[in-house]
């Protein structure tokens, strides 16, 4: 593996004189990571990606733990698609290990699969309550149905009002209210309509053709990726050491940028930017709400810890989940971690990690004002979760990535 990796925390100077790229990508997470692969290979671009962090693999990078249980250090990583193109160009880098994830919610105490599903409904009721539900579904919308909990609301029949009222109280209200730090009054009400019920005892928590984990690992696929001679990594650089974008005018606050200087020096080529662009124009319009976690991760000596990978706490705890890390990966060790997650707003604190960006269409209005102001500079591409302001999950982060290169080259 020859993959060219510069650590700037250790190097002694700024990575300025290698610097010289036809392509420059800020981030080596999927998406800054897939382009930079496919700019250096078939666009036959010299690229230079710079990463902030000691590491490639931006939020699915792993590592081995002080007990050595490889854990997902952002949080838990599965990954799945449906998408032919993204499972091809990623499966060139990694072989898979086949894993499909259960999830179950802990309802005072007791485990209930989700989605919801007919398993879940056997679990939740008695016996014959449970039966006389799973009879009404099933000559109501057919096996295999996805039936939103407003649906079921729109029946006249008690018992499936009882089942979507039990649903929402028990599996969604209080873990949306931790996860996005709202009030129910807050949460949007197309979203409460969207949470589904499962007519089925298919109870993977996803449903796509292709799912599972990198055999050897995320990071050793994210090596694998930036292992190609027109790739140049630099590590623990972060994009306003070395960027500084002009104004067109310097004084007007709402004025586009006009040109990119890199380590001081005109850049033409392109810009591939997996940041946050609010972080990238000095938050001039104000922070893009985005929330983050804070992940506490415990150790046992003994294994397994919990009964399924994930387990959400959806009427209890302060903690939204817990994931044990050796369902996923299929370590075969005798110790175990379990990782808590526990969801916050992101504020810009030292360390602090904008994870989810909060979607709504106030603050898409607020984006695209950030946005606007690259509108003269043609080379510049905002691109995955922060750069996109958009809830990707990997594959199609991957995707965008993809698509983007074939505009590109
Ligand atoms: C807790 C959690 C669980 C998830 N689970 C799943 C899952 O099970 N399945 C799934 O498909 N997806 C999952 N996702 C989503 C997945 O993490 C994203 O789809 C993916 O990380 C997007 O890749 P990205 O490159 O856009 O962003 P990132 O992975 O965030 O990469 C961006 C990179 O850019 C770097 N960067 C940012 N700003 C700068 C700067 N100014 N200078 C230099 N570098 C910078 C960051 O350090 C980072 O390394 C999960 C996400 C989270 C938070």
């Amino acid at each position: 593996m020859s993959v060219r990796i510069i650590d700037h925390r250790i190097a002694e100077r700024k990575p300025c004189a290698s610097l010289a790229c036809d392509a420059l990508v800020v981030g080596a997470g999927f998406a800054g990571s897939t382009i930079a692969r496919e700019l250096a290979e078939r666009g036959s671009m010299r690229v230079a990606l710079i990463e902030q962090r000691p590491h490639i693999g931006g939020n699915a990078y792993d590592t081995l733990d002080s007990q050595g249980v490889l854990i997902h250090a952002f949080g838990p990583h599965i990954y799945h698609t449906a998408s032919e193109r993204v499972h091809a160009w990623l499966s060139r880098f990694t072989a898979w290990r086949s894993y499909e994830h259960r999830v179950c919610a802990d309802v005072h105490g007791r485990l209930l699969p989700v989605p919801f599903n007919l398993n879940s409904i056997d679990a939740a009721f008695a016996p014959d309550k449970a039966a006389r539900i799973t009879e009404l579904l099933l000559s109501e919308f057919g096996r295999g149905a996805r039936v939103p909990i407003i649906e079921l609301r729109t029946k006249s029949d008690a018992l499936l009002h009882e089942l979507a009222d039990y649903i929402y109280e028990n599996i969604f209200l209080v873990y949306t209210m931790k996860q996005w730090g709202q009030t129910p009054e807050e949460i949007d009400p197309s979203i409460t309509a969207r949470v589904p019920v499962l007519i089925d005892r298919d109870d993977r928590y996803f449903q796509d053709p292709h799912q599972g984990v990198p055999h050897e690992g995320y990071t050793r696929l994210f090596e694998r990726i930036l292992d190609h001679p027109n790739i140049s990594v630099h590590l623990n650089v972060a994009a306003d050491e070395l960027l500084e974008l002009t104004p067109e005018d310097p004084d007007s606050k709402d004025g586009p940028f006009s040109g990119i200087l890199l380590a001081g020096q005109p850049h033409d080529g392109l810009l591939i930017y997996s940041g946050a662009l609010d972080e990238l124009c000095k938050w001039r319009f104000g922070r893009l709400p985005y929330r983050s976690l804070d992940l506490v991760y415990r150790h046992y000596d003994h294994n397994p810890v919990q009964p399924c990978a994930t387990i959400n706490y959806t009427v209890s705890e302060a903690y939204t989940r817990t994931t044990e890390f050796t369902w996923l990966t299929g370590q075969d060790v005798e110790v175990s971690t379990v990782l808590e997650e526990y969801s916050l707003p992101f504020e810009g604190a030292p360390g602090q990690i904008p994870y989810y960006p909060v979607v709504g269409e106030q603050n898409q209005q607020q984006y695209e004002r950030y946005r606007a102001l690259f509108s003269k500079l043609p080379g510049f591409y905002p691109l995955g979760r922060l750069g996109e302001y958009r809830y990707y999950n990997m594959d199609q982060a991957v995707l965008r990535a993809l698509e983007l290169a074939d505009e590109c080259i």
